[in-house]
């Protein structure tokens, strides 16, 4: 199987064809600019020093600092750090923001940590990291496995190493240490302001459509609760360890209390009605109209894809569909909407928390719902008539959205 990155480079090559993109273009964009690995040691609890793998890629900052999560992961590797980091170069030009693409990651299962043991481990990684970080070079946010407390350790850590009022260093912060209302639900609701537009023309009711969703965090079940409140019906969930199928709906507000008491959507049958317990891989090919991918990437595969029941995949998730179950899915007639569109409500309202850092002034939620909305509507707007324009996938017309703001930005400056 070929790589993460390996993989980004097929969608860059496939769109960059397609648009007729200057090849020295799209050898840029191949590359990351900048890659910085580092060891952190952290002494555990039991008094022994440990050491872990940590990585910071920046892969393009022509439209702005470099702008991406930092993943805790036990599998995370450099090569999916580095397609990650390129899909948000592509994920913020899509949106249109003044951002650029970096990604980061530690090789770590943080359940196995303690509370401790991972602050220590945090506030190591930004002292390794630190010189290449900041609100005008990289922002790093939370991603798998990361949380508006580690992003409040990681700028208390940064403003310790002497660089004061400077809060901007991450997003995604706890609304007390300079957070930005509606940033924990903006991955979600970014990904319903294009639905609700794709409804609108496909004529879908709401309350007919049953939804499944893979992955229960922050995108996933800010997404149940999102698309229970219009009505939708949520009747699948899962998280690592495991999902449920409730025929007749799951109630999602009870759904994310139980995973909060129990650990496991897969626990909580008493959360929907006619529930039955399955598998991650059972999950997403179950019965459903619309499958919400919010976990993690290759969930969608050559050797699933063809029992996929969806007409309409969000990815919340990034890459969580693979390229070859992409031509079989298209193929199918699943509309796809891909990750770089669908989920650019999380950078983009993390954008609106650095700006709002910087002018120490802070919007209500309305505000920034108003202003999420029609860089949403927006993009899609434009996704949508380059693919009627090429005849593509919407994967394609997405990366050709990027690219062309990018190729108008490195022609304008130069890029040599
Ligand atoms: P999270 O850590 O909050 O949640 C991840 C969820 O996926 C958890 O419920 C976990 O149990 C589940 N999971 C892990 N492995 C799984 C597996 N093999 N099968 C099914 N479920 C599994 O992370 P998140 O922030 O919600 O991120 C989820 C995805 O969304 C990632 O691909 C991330 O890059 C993407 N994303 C997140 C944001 C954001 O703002 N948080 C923004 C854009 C994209």
């Amino acid at each position: 199987m070929s790589s993460l990155f390996e993989n980004t480079l097929k969608q860059i090559n496939e769109a960059a064809e397609i648009m007729n993109l200057d090849k020295d273009i799209i050898t840029i964009l191949s590359h990351p600019k900048r890659i910085l690995q580092v060891s952190l040691p952290v002494r555990m609890d039991t008094g022994e020093i440990k050491v872990f793998e940590g990585f910071r890629v920046q892969h393009n900052d022509l439209a702005g600092p470099f702008k991406g999560g930092i993943r805790y992961h036990q599998q995370v590797d450099m090569e999916e750090v580095k397609a990650l980091a390129a899909w948000m170069t592509m994920k913020c030009a899509v949106v249109g923001i003044p951002l650029g693409g970096g990604k980061g990651g530690i090789i770590v299962n943080p359940k196995e940590l303690s509370k401790r043991e991972l602050e220590q481990l945090t506030r190591r990684y930004i002292d390794r990291v630190q010189a290449l970080i900041g609100p005008n070079k990289d922002v790093p946010a939370p991603d798998v496995n990361t949380n508006a407390q580690i992003m409040a350790w990681m700028v208390d850590e940064y403003m310790k190493l002497g660089n004061l009022n400077k809060k901007g260093v991450v997003t995604g912060k706890p609304l007390e240490c300079g957070g930005s209302e509606g940033r924990a639900s903006a991955t979600s609701q970014g990904g319903v302001y294009v639905l609700d537009e794709i409804v609108a023309e496909k004529g879908i009711k709401p309350e007919e459509t049953k939804v499944v969703i893979q992955g229960f965090g922050n995108a996933g079940s800010h997404m149940a609760r999102l698309l229970s409140e219009k009505g939708y019906k949520i009747c699948g969930v899962s998280d690592s360890r495991g999902g449920i199928y409730c025929e007749e709906g799951i109630d999602s507000i009870n759904m994310i209390a139980c995973k909060r008491d129990k650990g496991s959507v897969s626990e909580c049958a008493e959360a929907g009605s006619k529930c039955e317990r399955c598998t991650n891989e059972e999950l997403i090919e179950k019965k459903c109209d619309i499958l919400v991918l919010a976990a993690l990437e290759n969930q969608v595969h050559a050797d699933n894809a063809d029992n996929i029941k969806a007409d309409i995949i969000i990815e919340l998730a990034n890459g969580p569909v693979t390229p070859e179950a992409d031509r079989i899915l298209n193929n199918k007639g699943v509309m796809i909407i891909p990750d770089i569109l669908a989920n650019a409500g999380g950078v983009t309202v993390s954008y609106f928390e650095l700006v709002q850092n910087e002018m120490q002034y802070y919007w209500t939620e309305e505000k920034v719902q108003r202003r999420l909305k029609p860089i949403m509507v927006k993009a899609w707007q434009r996704v949508y008539e380059i693919q009627k324009k090429h005849k593509c996938t919407l994967r394609q017309a997405a990366f050709i959205s990027a690219m062309t703001r990018l190729k108008t930005i490195m022609e304008t400056r130069g890029f040599e």
